[in-house]
């Protein structure tokens, strides 16, 4: 059998990686407040721990994929206290400075600290087919390399804590500026009385084509069902984490900050979990589409 594995948190992006490990021969045990993906999990042989220090004395390896940076920090910390664990990698999106901070409180306890946040989304999560962003010493990446290669393509993008948070900050401003100006540029030709359809036809032919074009759009808002399943709450966190990064290196967002003001606007109107794309929405009622 293979090592034994800890898994925190097995939302929307968790459950597939933690599915997708049990099935690659790991012994997995979970932990999640929501009982609902924790009883699929268990179903397919997982093992169910009462709290984030359980898991965290039954593995040496535990892994997180949860919300917000704050909870991370507090899981962390409770991670920190069980008996058996030596790293710690978290695929949640928490910004560089949080990711830091874990790795101090792990460090103090003799426990490696790995932010591996991921883009691919849920679909993405399923097939195994995520961009993993490995920060750690390089050695140490080797050594989980099989099992972040369950999980998705592991690239190794640095030695520091927060680095691979930094990249990740990088993939997700564009991927939300994509979505944000899709929806502008869109409703602006739907006003024009082109067609939907054909319009994400001509894009995905030309040089206007992009991640909202090829997959969100002609799966998720032409058909009006906007569930891509990343919550608008979450992307909005990112694209807040991005701008207030840049601002402390000195670096203009200027279109970053506009995208970051959209996101806003729409989790105030769809709520922390209304879907990423009904953003377009947003944009297609203040146009009158
Ligand atoms: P989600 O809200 O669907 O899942 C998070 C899970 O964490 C939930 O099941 C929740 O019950 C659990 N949780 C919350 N607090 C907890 C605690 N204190 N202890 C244990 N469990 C707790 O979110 P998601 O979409 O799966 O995203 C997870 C992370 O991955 C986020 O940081 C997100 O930004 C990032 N991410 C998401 C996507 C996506 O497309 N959904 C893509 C890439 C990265």
């Amino acid at each position: 059998a293979k090592q034994e594995l800890g898994f925190i948190g097995v939302g929307r992006m968790g459950i597939h990686m933690a599915g997708r490990l049990l099935e690659a021969g790991y012994g997995v045990t979970v932990f999640d407040l929501n009982e609902t993906n924790v009883a699929r999990l268990v179903q397919r042989g997982a093992k169910r721990a009462a709290s984030p220090a359980e898991v965290a004395s039954t593995a040496e390896t535990v892994l997180a994929s949860l919300p917000t940076p704050d909870i991370v920090k507090a899981v962390a910390a409770e991670v920190a206290t069980g008996s058996k664990v030596k790293t710690f990698i978290d695929l949640s999106t928490t910004g560089p400075v949080a990711a830091k901070e874990v790795a101090a409180v792990l460090a103090a306890k003799g426990i490696a600290a790995v932010d591996a946040p991921v883009s691919g989304g849920p679909s993405g999560a399923e097939k195994g087919t995520v961009a993993v962003m490995v920060a750690c010493p390089k050695d140490l990446a080797e050594t989980l390399r099989p099992v972040v290669e369950v999980i998705g393509k592991m690239f190794w993008v640095g030695a520091e804590p927060g680095q691979g948070q930094a990249m990740k900050l990088v993939n997700n401003i564009l991927s939300a500026t994509a979505v944000a100006m899709t929806s502008e540029a869109l409703a602006m030709g739907a006003k024009a009385g082109l067609d939907a359809d054909t319009m994400i036809a001509v894009i995905n032919s030309g040089s206007g084509r992009n991640t909202a074009t090829e997959d969100k759009f002609p799966r998720c808002v032409l058909n009006r069902r906007f569930d891509f399943g990343f919550a608008i709450g979450l992307m909005h966190k990112d694209a807040k984490l991005a701008v207030q990064f840049a601002e402390s290196l000195g670096v203009p967002m200027i279109v970053g900050n506009a995208v970051n003001q959209l996101l806003s606007i729409t989790e105030s109107i769809e709520g922390f979990n209304g879907d990423l794309t009904t953003t377009a929405r947003t944009v297609e009622k203040w146009a009158g589409v």
